[in-house]
């Protein structure tokens, strides 16, 4: 069968294996060194991929709900939609959200995510209260903050076992909507000044024209926002509109972009506006496109998200801002967020500065540009996502991540290498 993930690059022959928890990962039908857990396959590159994949969506039972507490119990393949479409009502909201409400709880905790809300809340994990594990040996772990196999697996990219289910942490909320105030910048040291300036919103992120040329480099929309406290509960998920075909190749190039960012950046209001929009707008406002990574056409597109330190994060994104307009090869979306310290999972992506996320169909010479901007990276103490990655060399990735090493021991301690592994662990030698 063929499978793929968001970027759809690249696309894999593979077959599923369906699993209960009667059924231990060293039974015959999981033997092989090429298995990995699939949530609902937003990840972009290649960490769900692998010859054999166990699909987890269809494991989607909540369990229980603490009304006081705000704990919820509900299994991996729970989506992060059907968390908030049942508990919106109820005056709860999830602590750390991503820019899709599409994805499961296993493949949030596997990616370790983030939103628009680090700085001050941390990555997905800090929700997490505990969570079961199925491990190769057939046994089922419990684990919460503080043992290894919590620290490996945040952020782990399914490389330690199943999450089978989790405890988690949901926050009080005033209201389904958001104050939003959007503020518009002519160029990037305006627009790290209104990042500082604004830290205190506990949301926020920059849309960059990453097209931009000379003084201009670097303006951004910088949305921040935090609830409104009129007690609305009444959330209706946001209909859908679907890209019905692959987008011709030619369909995305530098032309169309800059046309695109121009039209975007002039449209908001000069300086800084304000207004009420729901969480759907405020927070998913891709998710209501589907199938939105068909504009890129059928070879599909990557996304390039690093993260530079806090110190280095202004020359770094000067210089590959600069490369990427150099290069001719356009980016519509180019998010910049504000993160604050980093946790103490092995691989988590986060730490203290600012990263930019940028996408790009797959096309001749992409790769050799995305290598340029990786040495930027790594001169300036970066990692780049895994979660988005599908091409890094391990070279580069072993600069980003220093408890890689950690991270390998306890697989094999754990006799987990020799069971679980995708194409990016096989690439990276996870
Ligand atoms: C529009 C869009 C916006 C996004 N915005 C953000 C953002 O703001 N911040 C951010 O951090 N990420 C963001 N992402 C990335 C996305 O949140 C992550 O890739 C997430 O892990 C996808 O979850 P999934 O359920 O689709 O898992 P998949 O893509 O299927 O898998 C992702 C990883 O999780 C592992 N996994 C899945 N289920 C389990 C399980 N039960 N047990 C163990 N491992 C498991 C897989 O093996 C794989 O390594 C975005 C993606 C999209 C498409």
């Amino acid at each position: 069968m063929k499978y793929t993930a968001w970027g759809r690059f690249p696309v894999i022959d593979a077959t599923p294996v369906f699993f209960d928890e009667n059924l231990v990962l060293n039974n015959p039908a999981f033997e092989s060194d090429s298995l990995i857990p699939f949530g609902n396959g937003r990840s972009y590159g290649d960490s769900a991929l692998a010859s054999r994949y166990i699909p987890m969506r269809n494991h989607d039972r909540m369990l229980s709900f603490d009304e006081e507490t705000g704990h919820l119990v509900c299994e991996a393949g729970v989506l992060l939609s059907e968390i908030i479409e049942a508990f919106i009502p109820r005056g709860w909201f999830l602590k750390i959200t991503p820019g899709t409400k599409l994805i499961t709880v296993g493949g949030a905790i596997a990616s370790d995510v983030h939103g628009k809300n680090h700085h001050v809340a941390g990555c997905f994990s800090e929700s997490v209260e505990s969570m079961r594990i199925l491990l190769p040996d057939g046994t089922i772990q419990t684990c919460a903050k503080g043992d290894e196999l919590f620290h490996a697996t945040c952020g782990g990219m399914g490389l330690t076992g199943i999450i089978l289910d989790a405890n988690l942490s949901l926050k009080r909320v005033t209201s389904q909507n958001i104050n939003q105030t959007c503020i518009k910048t002519q160029n990037l040291q305006e627009t790290f000044s209104a990042f500082e300036e604004y830290a205190v919103q506990p949301y926020s992120v920059a849309w960059i024209d990453c097209l931009a040329k000379g003084d201009e480099i670097g303006k951004c929309l910088l949305m921040v926002g935090d609830f409104t406290d009129d007690g609305d509960f009444e959330y209706k998920a946001k209909k859908r509109v679907t890209v019905p075909f692959d987008f011709p190749s030619f369909t995305l190039n530098s032309f169309s972009v800059k046309m695109f960012n121009r039209q975007y950046y002039r449209k908001a209001a000069e300086g800084i506006s304000q207004q009420k929009v729901g969480i759907d707008t405020f927070f998913y406002p891709l998710d209501a496109i589907n199938n939105w990574n068909r504009i890129y056409g059928k070879n599909g597109f990557t996304q390039y998200q690093f993260i530079l330190p806090k110190e280095g994060s202004f020359d770094g994104l000067n210089e590959i801002l600069k490369s990427i307009t150099e290069s001719g090869k356009g980016s519509f979306l180019a998010v910049l967020k504000l993160y604050g310290p980093a946790n103490e999972n092995y691989l988590s992506f986060p730490l203290e500065g600012y990263s930019l996320a940028l996408d790009f169909k797959i096309e001749k010479d992409l790769f050799k540009l995305l290598d340029q901007l990786d040495k930027i990276v790594a001169h300036y103490g970066g990692r780049i996502y895994l979660t988005k990655d599908v091409r890094v060399s391990r070279e580069t990735f072993e600069l980003g991540y220093p408890q890689v090493e950690a991270f390998r021991a306890f697989r094999k301690k754990m006799g987990l290498d020799t069971v679980l592994n995708s194409l990016q662990s096989q690439r990276l030698g996870l």
